[in-house]
């Protein structure tokens, strides 16, 4: 039977969710609630915000939220969510504890941020690949993805996940893993936050010694031949380059327009410039800043929230990076309208992983894709779905979406992230361990 979410009033919810979760509940006013309700893409209005500090308190806040009847939002990082306008909001963040064990398995709370897991890492030679982003949360990327600095290298972050403590539909706690609840286990691995609160993970970290890293920047007279070179590259590269090439255009008089290579080997400054050569000795290049660095050092700052900009665009998985494909990357790039294009190197232990062993099943990837057009904030459907259709000639050479980039949401989108046969078993999964529906994250997934 699937929970009917019915407003109550608010002074009425804080009363019983307060009792039912003391000292951790907090209304509108309180600094608690702000910091919960203020996410990446600005601020939410959910009825409370309960931020729990034990996995007990998670499963409590669950059943008190079910009882009061309100909807249920999860926050970790902030990085993903949507603002949450209704409901209860529970938030992660005092979940962040991180613990390194034997064989270089590390438990960390959902709330931590990646930057933290690697400076906590960094004293035991130890990088968990996560994203490129310091202030990104744990639990969502590590239910959606996560496109990392050794993705080549080791897979994504759901495919160096072992163990997931998880707070189902009924408030109950269980941990997840291929030996225990593996349906969960693996729907959990890149069906977000549609099976139940992900309170902590257990990952398998490897030695990030030895690395060698940076940028490299380029004028705009040769996209077409940067484009081109780093496909060269990447497509006949060791697992251990890792890549990003971003076509930025000139938004600000400090940021010049033109492609930008980030880069990270484990390997040697030498073996580092042998490989990057064909595009180290384009003439368009305008700097270049490569040595050794560790590995919480490739992720950066990003920025303080969204952008003001309408985003129109997508994202996708590519199979083959063509010719094509890279003209019509640089076309869109061309445009007058500032428009982004970035390509970040996949294939290697990603491809290795079998389509159907995570929900993410692209896996023949070679690369990852992203067009987005800034337009301004006022622009309307009509102009957008013009520009989309245009930014279409690119992205058709893609096939598959990541849900974690992808900011638009419905069935038709969730066509797009899973094929037909993941997204049946999601929703199986689903009916199983919540079929009451009470989690509804942003790409929700209905029961079967
Ligand atoms: C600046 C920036 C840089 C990024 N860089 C990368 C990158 O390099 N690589 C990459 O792969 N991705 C990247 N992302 C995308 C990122 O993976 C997603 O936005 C991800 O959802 C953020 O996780 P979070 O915990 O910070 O987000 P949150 O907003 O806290 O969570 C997002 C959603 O996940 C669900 N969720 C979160 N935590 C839990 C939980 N513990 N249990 C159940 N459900 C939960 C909820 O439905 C929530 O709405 C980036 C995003 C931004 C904004």
């Amino acid at each position: 039977m699937t929970v009917v979410f019915v407003r109550l009033p608010l002074m009425s919810i804080l009363s019983d969710l307060s009792e039912r979760v003391p000292g951790r509940t907090f209304g509108p006013g309180s600094p608690e609630y702000d910091g919960g309700r203020t996410v990446f893409y600005g601020p939410g209005d959910p009825e409370a915000v309960i931020r729990p500090t034990t996995t007990a308190e998670v499963a409590a806040a669950v059943r008190a939220a079910i009882e009061a009847n309100q909807p249920i939002s999860v926050r970790s990082g902030g990085h993903g969510s949507m603002p949450t306008t209704e409901g209860i909001l529970i938030d992660l963040s005092a979940i962040n504890e991180i613990a390194v064990h034997d064989g270089a398995l590390v438990t960390v709370g959902a709330g931590a941020h990646w930057g933290d897991v690697a400076t906590a890492l960094a004293p035991h030679g130890l990088g968990i690949s996560s994203g490129d982003t310091l202030s990104v949360g744990v639990g969502g990327l590590a239910l959606g993805g996560g496109i990392g600095w050794q993705v080549r290298t080791h897979g994504l972050t759901v495919d160096l996940v072992r163990e997931i403590e998880v707070v189902t539909a009924d408030g109950a706690v269980v941990t997840a893993s291929a030996e225990s609840h593996p349906d969960l286990f693996w729907a959990l691995r890149g069906g977000g936050g549609n099976f139940g609160i992900a309170t902590r993970f257990t990952l398998q970290a490897s030695p990030v010694d030895g690395m060698v890293g940076g940028h490299v920047s380029f004028d705009q007279s040769e996209v077409g031949a940067v484009l081109r070179a780093w496909r060269d590259i990447t497509v006949s590269s060791p697992d251990e380059l890792n890549s990003t090439l971003v076509v930025m255009p000139a938004l600000m008089p400090e940021m010049p327009a033109g492609p930008q290579l980030a880069v990270a080997l484990q390997g040697t400054e030498d073996e580092l410039r042998r490989l990057l050569e064909p595009l180290l000795s384009l003439p368009s290049v305008t700097d270049v800043s490569l040595g050794p660095v560790q590995y919480g050092e490739l992720l950066e700052e990003g920025p303080p929230g969204r952008p003001p900009f309408r985003f129109v665009g997508g994202n996708g998985f590519v199979p083959d990076v063509s010719d094509e494909l890279l003209a019509a990357a640089e076309r869109a790039s061309a445009s007058e309208v500032p428009t982004m294009v970035m390509l970040r190197a996949l294939g290697g232990a990603f491809s290795r992983v079998a389509p159907d062993a995570t929900p993410i099943a692209f896996r023949d990837a070679q690369a990852f894709f992203i067009v987005n057009r800034l337009m301004p904030a006022d622009t309307t459907d009509e102009q957008a779905a013009a520009v989309q259709a245009e930014l279409d000639g690119a992205l058709r050479f893609t096939s598959g979406r990541y849900s974690n980039f992808t900011d638009t949401f419905g069935d038709a989108v969730l066509e797009t992230i899973y094929p037909p046969e993941t997204l049946a078993r999601l929703r199986r999964v689903k009916a199983e361990v919540d079929p009451g529906d009470v989690f509804r994250p942003p790409h929700h997934l209905t029961p079967a």
